[in-house]
């Protein structure tokens, strides 16, 4: 099988439609064809200029890309390709602007194409030992600046600003215009992320126990919304508003290491990511972090093998 180092290769080795499919083909089935309809495992392939194959359970006939978020494109695999590649390989991802100019397609185009691929990433998967660290921390990000009176938009950066310094939030009713992103890091290891509606106890705890086995040692700062968890866990805390960023070895470095680079992508490449979308970007930054280790080429197969959902653009509008 090919190995892709780079978007020259991916785009050379693409140009032919028919070794893109076969290349997907493998990726999706690994030699061994299902019916999207009934899953039967005997395909018949059927002739003809594009690859067709026909279920012998069901008689329903589909195509290489049928249920997967590149089912129905006008666009060819050698881009959404190029693009799987950029968005995989490229530390901050790209924006919809930028890809439309690299590839040539509609911004609206590309956007579309973003999002089905961000759709894709989304694994779900956290993995951890017994023995593992987990750093447990909360964030802010975005704020819809042209809806907000200018005293209130103090008023939050006053109270991130405190937060930050791990000072009692005052100005609870602010923290409204920014949207609150909640993540666990096996300190070494994978990440996951995800958008909350608030950070109380009840949330943040909830989230902790749906993830996180009892028993685990987790580490966080001193923020209220963790002192329960020495119920259930092995709780250490970071004093940061004591200026304390270690203690005994236990840090929260990890997951802050993360919302840096997720910051840093949002404001440098996306500027503004409306709330509603702010998961499918947590996805594509959690998809590179815990596939940081693995080679391009790796990471781009991966993708294609998670290509199994399809996103209509009637369901990426209406979530
Ligand atoms: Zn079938």
């Amino acid at each position: 099988m090919a190995q892709f180092n780079n978007l020259i290769q991916v785009i050379t080795h693409f140009a032919d439609e028919v070794v893109a499919t076969e290349h997907l083909i493998q990726m999706r089935w690994n030699g061994n064809i299902t019916c999207v309809h009934c899953n039967h495992d005997k395909i018949y392939t059927l002739k003809g200029a594009t690859k067709r194959f026909k279920c012998a359970g069901c008689r329903k006939q589909f195509s290489a890309t049928k249920g997967t978020i590149f089912e129905n494109s006008a666009i060819p695999l050698q881009k959404w390709f190029a693009a799987v590649y950029i968005l995989t390989s490229h530390k901050k991802g790209i924006s919809s602007h930028q890809l439309a100019k690299d590839i040539s397609i509609t911004q609206k185009s590309a956007w579309f194409v973003l999002q089905r691929v961000r759709f894709a990433l989304k694994s779900g998967s956290f993995n951890y030992t017994s023995t593992d660290t987990i750093q447990c921390d909360e964030t802010y990000v975005g704020g819809k600046e042209k809806n907000r009176h200018q005293g209130k938009t103090d008023k939050v950066e006053r109270m991130l600003s405190r937060r930050a310094q791990g000072l009692p939030m005052k100005a609870k009713a602010g923290a409204a215009e920014k949207t609150a992103v909640f993540g666990m890091i096996v300190t070494g290891g994978m990440v996951k992320a995800e958008v909350v509606q608030n950070t109380t106890t009840e949330t943040l705890t909830g989230i902790i126990e749906k993830n996180i086995q009892p028993g685990i040692t987790i580490v966080t700062d001193d923020y209220k919304s963790y002192r329960k968890l020495q119920q259930n866990y092995t709780h250490k805390s970071v004093n940061h508003s004591k200026g304390q960023y270690c203690k005994n070895g236990f840090h929260t470095n990890g997951i802050e290491n993360f919302w840096s680079i997720f910051k840093r992508g949002i404001i440098g490449i996306y500027h503004q990511v409306s709330d509603k979308h702010l998961d499918k970007y947590i996805d594509e930054f959690e998809f590179r972090f815990n596939n940081r280790k693995c080679t391009e080429a790796n990471r781009f197969d991966k993708m294609l093998s998670l290509c199994n959902t399809r996103l209509t653009y009637a369901q990426l509008i209406a979530e």
